[in-house]
């Protein structure tokens, strides 16, 4: 059985088929999700889900909101029996309007930090063109807590920096993409103890479903991918992987 650890079923595109994309994710393998909260409306509807399909629930302003959202949800839901982590946060300078709030950005994901670190809870952290500015904070509080960066992307060097820092690796759908060679290479030469697995459906679907909508129920071809990268089996792929997901979020058997 599988987790897909990042998923936006809090948000207006799953609204009119919740029940569909549940019912399809269960019958891929997927015994839980962690629904993320971005900022705003999608923290309280992240519980409100969590607990109508028995999920999990994260909390958080993503970068992008940072400078237009509250941090007060947050700290209104963080400490929700559904709540197994905190985010996503982070910091974003891809899109140019975010490049602008870079110490709004900062702010908020202290915040978030600091919340993680009182609360004992891991951090979802996003990164999108800001990976040495996201490192160099966190390694503030390295020891102090732990965390995944989700939808890791990058190479061999940045995923030794992340796990030094006692973080995870949250590998999507861009895992089974043919031109993402050297992650692919960098996720061989990492403990497999340090990798989770995710969709962040909507976004970033896997081959073969690649420029459509994703769903949690692809999170199997992520983990198909990364058997064969492994030579290993999709079975123990899945226990593995459902094992690090466990012992990162801190679940036990009524959890999932
Ligand atoms: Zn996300």
């Amino acid at each position: 059985m599988l987790i897909d650890t990042h998923v936006h079923l809090n948000i207006d595109e799953f609204k009119d088929r919740l029940d569909e994309v549940v019912k399809s994710a269960r019958d891929n393998d997927v015994l839980s999700m962690v629904v993320v909260g971005i900022g705003g409306r999608t923290n309280e509807r992240a519980i409100e889900i969590a607990k109508k399909y028995n999920l999990l629930a994260s909390v958080g302003v993503h970068p992008s909101n940072a400078a237009t959202h509250s941090f007060s949800d947050v700290l209104k839901y963080v400490d929700h029996e559904k709540v197994v982590a905190i985010g996503e946060t982070g910091l974003d300078l891809y899109w140019p309007e975010n490049q602008k709030t870079l110490p709004e950005q900062v702010v908020m994901f202290r915040k978030h930090i600091e919340l993680a670190i009182k609360k004992n809870l891991p951090l979802i952290i996003h990164v999108r063109n800001s990976f040495n500015e996201t490192y160099e904070i966190l390694r503030e509080y390295k020891g102090k807590v732990s965390g995944v960066f989700h939808c890791f992307t990058l190479g061999l060097e940045e995923a030794r920096k992340i796990i030094d820092l006692g973080f995870y690796l949250g590998l999507g759908g861009v895992l089974t993409f043919k031109n993402a060679q050297e992650l692919q290479e960098a996720v061989k030469r990492v403990p497999i103890d340090k990798l989770i697995l995710e969709t962040d459906a909507p976004y970033l679907a896997p081959d073969p479903h690649r420029g459509k909508r994703n769903e949690p129920a692809y999170v199997k071809f992520v983990a198909i991918k990364l058997a064969q990268l492994l030579n290993s089996t999709y079975d123990e792929v899945a226990k593995i992987t459902t094992n690090n997901a466990k012992r990162l979020f801190k679940l036990g058997d009524q959890n999932v």
